[in-house]
């Protein structure tokens, strides 16, 4: 833009005249959208939430006048959880929708190597809350739009404070956080006596990842669609590789870093921990791979895949979060104003080998622990150890972090938490879970990762 008043601006500064004629410009293609009778609604589509009536008089969606707020987008409230790569593109998005109600939480301060894609942020703002300055942003640049910061972790709200919105949008960078935000959202869901759902408590989350060239955006109604939890199988678990291929049978470039830093490392130096902020320790990881890459003629191991696998550092493209985030935001106009036909209920984004992107119906898992109620089978030996029980937890399918157990009789076999009753329960752990319960007796298992979530397991024996 080369006119001469805008070179007069400073960074912060917005030219009034010009931005609102832009802005209604741009909004005024939705205003078009949202003000006539469609074809497409939401009620036509594979996941009919609601009806779409178009607004009654074409200003209405962002008059400025008091009297004109009626419009689904303007009264909507959204939680936008993470304030990074997404987030900022999510916020833009969404205050350039009209959208005015909007809370941001996220616990990251900005760091310097944000800067090139994280552009609600400055060099000034290096060492601040992310969520804090986001928000300040977007108020500043966007009147029209109020956002509340919420500096901290999504894990200390209170389950009151997710039912509080219309759609929650998340644009988290891992599986824990999204795992524990998908449980808890589905938790919020409520049955009346007869078991029906009830369609109020029932509150979208629209969920954005991207990986490099790659990303993903999904649309999940708790209960109705799968669920995150449904999909964990794929996602790596926390150990990229399987130890035993690590160990035995390297396919990989990566097998051998993981070999080198996961297994060698601690025969080699005992006590002392992998820093890997430390190029002397890198290096000789990067060796030790190199090494071992050649044993199997394995070929690729470089420094810089040393450092990315053992840093787990996962490389972040601009240019993807702009298009995961824009899915994300489609996604929820389309929810509030019913103006069109939602996801359904996965999106996969590929631009790693050219462009390609499919949308496929993601099948609720039959035994979902989080949105099902089924109750998991477990088969296992009558010597297992409720140590190794709670190992098999960890490691197995259900992939808990650090799981409490109380049997169907309301006896606790373990608690994690709080330290005197850990204590208290320790002792079960060396002992076979055959003595300590009945073969098919139902248990319950809880855990931080799931929140309020208690998932049935029924235990037989060998
Ligand atoms: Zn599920």
């Amino acid at each position: 833009m080369a006119g001469n008043d805008l070179d007069n601006l400073k960074p912060m500064e917005v030219d009034t005249r010009r931005s609102s004629e832009n802005a209604r410009g741009i909004r005024g293609s939705l205003l078009t959208l949202l003000s006539r009778p469609s074809p497409f609604g939401n009620e036509t589509g594979p996941l009919a939430c609601g009806e779409f009536e178009p607004l009654p008089k074409l200003s209405s969606c962002y008059a400025t006048t008091a009297s004109d707020h009626e419009s689904p987008l303007t009264k909507a409230k959204i939680l936008v959880v993470g304030a990074g790569g997404l987030g900022c593109e999510i916020l833009k998005n969404l205050a350039m929708s009209g959208v005015r109600d909007v809370d941001v939480i996220d616990l990251d301060s900005i760091d310097v190597t944000n800067l090139n894609r994280q552009f609600l942020f400055r060099q000034r703002d290096v060492g601040t809350s992310k969520a804090k300055t986001a928000a300040a942003f977007i108020n500043e640049r966007c009147p029209w739009m109020s956002v509340t910061a919420h500096h901290g972790m999504i894990q200390d709200k209170e389950p009151s404070f997710y039912s509080s919105f219309d759609c929650i949008i998340s644009g988290l960078d891992n599986v824990e956080a999204r795992r524990w935000l998908n449980a808890t959202v589905v938790g919020l869901v409520e049955f009346d006596d007869d078991g029906d759902m009830d369609p109020a408590s029932i509150i979208p989350i629209i969920d954005g990842g991207t990986e490099g060239f790659s990303g993903q955006a999904r649309f999940i109604l708790p209960r109705i669609t799968s669920c995150f939890e449904c999909t964990i199988d794929a996602f790596p678990p926390q150990i990229a590789f399987p130890l035993c291929t690590i160990a035995e049978t390297p396919r990989k470039p990566e097998h051998c870093i993981a070999y080198a830093s996961i297994l060698q490392w601690p025969r080699e130096f005992h006590d002392k921990k992998l820093d890997s902020d430390d190029p002397d320790d890198m290096k000789w990881v990067y060796e030790k791979a190199l090494e071992r890459a050649k044993q199997y003629n394995i070929d690729g191991v470089t420094y810089m895949l040393t450092m990315g696998v053992v840093k787990n550092i996962i490389p972040a493209v601009a240019s993807t979060n702009a298009i995961i985030a824009a899915a994300c935001v489609n996604e929820a106009i389309k929810y509030i104003t019913f103006c069109s036909q939602n996801l359904n209920s996965y999106m996969m984004y590929m631009g790693s080998e050219g462009v390609h992107c499919h949308t496929f119906a993601y099948e609720q898992k039959d035994d979902c622990p989080v949105c099902t109620s089924t109750v998991q089978k477990m088969t296992i030996s009558k010597t297992t150890t409720l140590n190794e029980l709670l190992q098999e937890f960890r490691a197995g399918p259900l992939r808990l972090k650090s799981p409490s157990l109380v049997s169907s009789g309301g006896k606790t076999l373990y608690m994690q938490k709080p330290p005197a009753l850990e204590k208290a329960t320790r002792s079960n752990l060396d002992k076979p879970v055959s003595s300590l319960v009945e073969s098919g007796e139902e248990l319950t298992v809880t855990d931080p990762l799931l929140e309020s979530i208690a998932v049935g397991v029924s235990i037989t024996f060998e």
